[in-house]
């Protein structure tokens, strides 16, 4: 081993730390999971593991001995561990004061109000009125979501009047959870904006991309988003930008945004690598997985430019097929071209368990392809 390499900690065995294995096996740098289970996605592909969970200290200060910094596959890791990890002479990267605006969606929304950045109108709802006051100003539907625990989509309502609401409201939240009432936007597509921030302060800036949801999960990429006019894609990479150096944050910060046409409105923030940057592993001259390890290890950032003038990214999610591995011979031959991901993890409907991406000059083209792939993955068609 050498004894010479940067030491980095990873919280979180998922897809995530696992795509970072390889550009870590590249720069030689070490890296070290902390997962819940042997056989979890990163700990497949990271020799160094430490069993345990993302709120136990104890795990934590064994994941990070001998660490100089850690990082994070996911924002769960609660702010009194991150302060203690970091008064045990760890960087923590991003740090608490960051990641506390990405780990509860009021905290970011008033984060987001008091930058000046635009987002729906939106209030914190204590009861049915605070939702119907919202409603008066906005119209009904109006968006619930809850203000912490929620991930693809879980934790987001859409209510049309104050009888739905109220049904939603009676759910019982997650500990220090709120809800949180917005403006329903009518958008015309969603769009995620990626930067990379290292704590010197230089930033890079990834090409803005569309992303469409399903049922609320991610299904696809386009890089960049098509047909986004260059002014309003470099105001959206200079608020990311802003956003980033304001809120402190180092390693990849992901803008996600509504398009209703007219205006740029923040959905959230997502302070690691991000499903809507998965393209870049083919797509861009430094993935958004190499950028963030430079990132929070302080080195220089890499190149964040296209190779090509278009990336799809199509995610592959559980379907009837529990092999997916069965689908190799008709998807690879089929398309020479085609690059897969799959994360190791067992196939339960509609779970993401990995994705296809295809770079080049033809739109339609590549759609085409990236969809045929994810769909014949998950058993959606047979041919
Ligand atoms: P999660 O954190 O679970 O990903 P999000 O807050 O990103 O949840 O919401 C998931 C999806 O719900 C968004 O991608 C978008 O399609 C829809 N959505 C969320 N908030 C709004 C809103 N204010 N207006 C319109 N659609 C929304």
């Amino acid at each position: 081993m050498d004894p010479t390499a940067p030491r980095l900690a990873i919280v979180g065995g998922g897809q995530l730390a696992r795509m970072s294995a390889a550009p870590a096996t590249a720069l030689g740098i070490h890296l070290r999971v902390l997962a819940t289970a042997p056989d979890e996605s990163a700990a497949q592909a990271i020799p160094d593991v430490v069993l345990g969970r993302h709120d136990d200290i104890d795990a934590l200060l064994r994941v990070t001995d001998g660490c100089q910094v850690v990082t994070f596959d996911h924002e769960h890791v609660p702010p009194q561990h991150l302060e203690q990890l970091e008064a045990a002479g760890v960087a923590v990267r991003p740090g608490p004061s960051a990641l506390f605006h990405a780990q509860d969606k009021v905290h970011m929304r008033q984060a987001l109000s008091d930058l000046g950045a635009p987002c729906p109108r939106w209030r914190v709802a204590e009861s049915l009125a605070d939702v119907e006051g919202l409603a008066e100003e906005t119209g009904w539907p109006v968006v619930l979501k809850t203000s912490r625990g929620g991930y693809d989509g879980r934790g987001v309502w859409v209510v049309a009047d104050a009888d739905e609401a109220d049904a939603v409201l009676a759910q019982p939240l997650g500990a220090g959870a709120r809800w949180l009432a917005e403006e329903r936007i009518d958008f015309v597509q969603e769009l995620s904006a990626q930067v990379a921030r290292s704590p010197s302060g230089q930033a890079v800036a990834y090409p803005v991309v569309r992303t469409v949801q399903r049922d609320g999960i991610c299904a696809e990429v386009v890089a960049p988003a098509p047909g986004l006019a260059a002014e309003r894609a470099a105001a959206a990479q200079e608020l990311a930008l802003r956003l980033a150096g304001s809120l402190g944050v180092t390693g990849m910060l992901a803008v996600e945004l509504f398009d209703d046409g007219d205006s740029l409105f923040v959905n959230e923030l997502a302070m690691r690598p991000h499903n809507s940057g998965h393209w870049t592993i083919e797509g861009a001259r430094t993935s958004q997985f190499e950028n963030h390890l430079r990132a929070v290890l302080d080195l220089p950032l890499g190149d964040p430019r296209p190779v090509a003038p278009y990336a799809v990214m199509v995610n592959i999610l559980g379907g009837d097929v529990g092999d997916l591995h069965g689908a190799y011979r008709h998807v690879l031959a089929r398309d020479p071209g085609l690059k897969v991901h799959l994360y190791g993890k067992e196939v339960r409907p509609g779970r993401k368990v990995g994705h296809v991406t295809v770079v080049g000059d033809d739109l339609d083209d590549l759609l085409a392809r990236g969809r045929h792939a994810a769909d014949y993955f998950s058993g959606a068609i047979d041919e």
